[in-house]
């Protein structure tokens, strides 16, 4: 039987990395075996506008690739089975009301000295009303055991689990009856979810049983994400939004490369590969229990390599709107065979399309901005830097202007002066780009043209 698999959020109103891993991780399953992916909100508590929110997730899935078979279904839209399950659980005795209020119950456990709720209703009889909870009643003894792919056999005592709530004061019903009765409904064959959750799968197996599903979908909850200081991945919007990611210039395809890397990593250790093999190669088996750092450097290696592997044409179009928004862009004006010439050299640099502005600027500015602070430091502090730039104005003034004569020159200029072609090369690339880093230089040059080069390194030369 083909798996069934879900992603099931809670509303957030963004896609968070982690969710998007849980997500991913579900998607590469079902890809992989031919099953089908299920979407499901789980909105039984949501407050806020739940569609806002479904559309900023669906965004961020769209732009990542990851497509839902089924879906998406509302939670807040079948509450009515859900409240039939509980009823059913009452009826059978399975369940049973409480009014006690929540500082009651704290402080009865104060008193006694346990944590949680210590039964007080358990035989009390008490029928519905409001502002009474409906109460999971744990047998007292023995244990249930979550079968689980990544983790293995977990158990748990039911000594340790407390009588918990099922529907709310309210009457509303809690996420754990929601999610057993959908995985039910809705035939899931496969769990696929964060680590965070596992506490609450001995509660879902637990109804499971007693409302007489059968056997229970397969578990494999996935490691903690975890930041450098191996604490749980930030909440902070900035770093954890997927799509802040894509503002800030990465590509989906090294988005979806690195998550799947949070976690999962193929036999064969290559790491950086196209989303299909990665599909192909996924193996619920291969998830690894221990937390999964999240390296933001490792992530944006990642997107530079996905950089380098895309069609020149293509990383241009993509960087297009990262060049359109820089400051010194001006459509009317704007060079295209020179951004077209430029692609093959941003694309050796590039780490994320963000960085393709500040690699180019300098072929579309009328001069390079250079900042007080790199001045000092290349040129006047820099080795030589007068003596550079005269010898190169001579010798640039005269040679083919093509990139190999272009580097041959100012290497054996450098040797003469007893400098390295990279110190050699450092008043050039200042004068001429204004930076101490961008693309490779020499290229760079040819494509700037003989004549604007002179004139950029007369300009740097008069300066000093
Ligand atoms: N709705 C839960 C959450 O977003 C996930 C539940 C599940 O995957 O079973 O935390």
């Amino acid at each position: 039987m083909a798996p069934r698999v879900r992603f099931a959020p809670s509303p957030t109103g963004y896609l968070h990395l982690g969710s998007a891993r849980s997500a991913l991780f579900n998607w590469l399953y079902a890809r992989n075996t031919g099953g089908t992916l299920v979407l499901r909100i789980e909105d039984t508590d949501a407050e806020r506008s739940s569609q806002e929110m479904i559309d900023l997730i669906l965004r961020s899935f769209d732009w990542l690739g990851i497509d839902f078979d089924e879906g998406p279904y509302h939670q807040s839209e079948r509450m009515e089975r859900y409240r039939a399950a509980a009823d059913r659980l009452f009826a059978e005795g399975k369940a049973y009301y409480c009014d006690l209020t929540p500082e009651q119950v704290q402080q009865r456990a104060k008193e006694q000295g346990i944590a949680g709720y210590d039964g007080y209703s358990r035989d009390r009889g008490l029928e519905p009303g409001p502002g009474r909870v409906l109460r999971f009643r744990v047998p007292d003894e023995g244990s249930t055991v979550v079968r689980d792919v990544v983790r293995g056999d977990v158990s748990f005592d039911h000594a340790d689990l407390e009588d918990f709530v099922i529907l709310r004061g309210n009457g509303s019903p809690v996420f754990l009856v929601a999610n057993a009765v959908d995985d039910a409904d809705m035939g899931i064959t496969h769990v696929i979810r964060g680590e965070d959750l596992l506490n609450t799968t001995p509660k879902v197996l637990l109804l499971w049983d007693a409302l007489g599903y059968g056997d229970p979908p397969t578990y494999a909850h996935l490691p903690l994400i975890v930041n450098d200081q191996g604490k749980k991945l930030s909440k902070r919007r900035d770093d954890v939004a997927v799509e802040d990611y894509r503002d800030r210039g990465y590509l989906p395809e090294a988005m979806v490369n690195y998550l799947a890397l949070l976690g999962w990593g193929p036999r064969d250790d290559v790491e950086v590969r196209p989303v299909a093999e990665i599909i192909e190669r996924f193996a619920l088996e291969d998830i690894s229990k221990g937390s999964a750092r999240f390296d933001p450097k490792k992530l944006e290696h990642v997107n530079g390599e996905k950089i380098r592997a895309l069609p020149v044409d293509e990383l241009l179009a993509l960087a297009r709107p990262f060049v359109e928004a820089a400051d010194w862009y001006d459509a009317a004006t704007f060079d295209e065979d020179r951004y077209r010439a430029v692609g093959p050299l941003v694309q050796e640099r590039a780490r994320t399309l963000a960085d393709v502005p500040g690699l180019i600027d300098f072929l579309f500015l009328p001069d390079p901005e250079v900042d007080d602070a790199l001045w000092e430091k290349v040129m006047v502090n820099g080795p030589d830097a007068a003596g550079v730039l005269d010898d190169v104005l001579d010798a640039y003034a005269e040679v083919d202007w093509s990139t190999d004569v272009l580097h041959e020159t100012l290497r054996s200029l450098g040797e003469a002066r007893e400098l390295k072609l990279g110190k050699a090369q450092a008043p050039v690339r200042v004068a001429v780009t204004g930076r101490t880093v961008g693309p490779p230089l020499f290229e760079a040059l040819e494509i700037l043209g003989r004549d604007e080069t002179i004139r950029r390194l007369g300009a740097a030369r008069s300066r000093l």
